[in-house]
């Protein structure tokens, strides 16, 4: 998170394409810096996250969910579901949006797989749990 915390107007790159992708268009550096302290935040407030593995068929876990939460309660990863996402980077981008739930109670205004994610206004991109999961993805992959 460094490079996000570390972005102005001129660089990096990457980051501001993230930024854009993500929160509306937008890639001001107030953006860049309340993300930056709003991962510091995420980051210490997981430390000490747990998880439950959850059959498919119990809870929330139906056919094509990976992992679920509602706010202050333990992640449910979904079993086999989850496990069988091969890309590691996926796993943690599912986590992530997962603890933007918890921890922040971010809502699902969009996934960034639907068409209306690039739609979505930089406010409610502030509180979809998706943004801050696939910011983060973009920026480490
Ligand atoms: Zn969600």
């Amino acid at each position: 998170m460094d490079k996000l915390y570390n972005c102005d107007s001129s660089a990096p790159l990457d980051v501001k394409l993230a930024l854009e992708a993500n929160f509306g268009g937008v890639n001001k550096e107030i953006l860049a810096d309340f993300l930056s302290w709003l991962m510091k935040y995420m980051k210490f407030s997981s430390a000490d996250c747990n998880y439950i593995n959850q059959p498919e068929g119990q809870g929330n876990c139906v056919t094509l969910t990976n992992a679920w939460t509602f706010p202050l309660f333990d992640v449910r990863v979904c079993d086999p579901n989850y496990w069988n996402i091969q890309e590691p980077e996926e796993r943690s981008r599912i986590l992530i949006h997962e603890w933007f739930h918890k921890y922040y109670i971010s809502q699902d205004w969009e996934y960034n797989h639907s068409d209306k994610y690039k739609d979505l206004s930089t406010l409610k991109q502030l509180i979809n749990a998706d943004s801050f999961a696939t910011l983060v993805y973009d920026i480490c992959k």
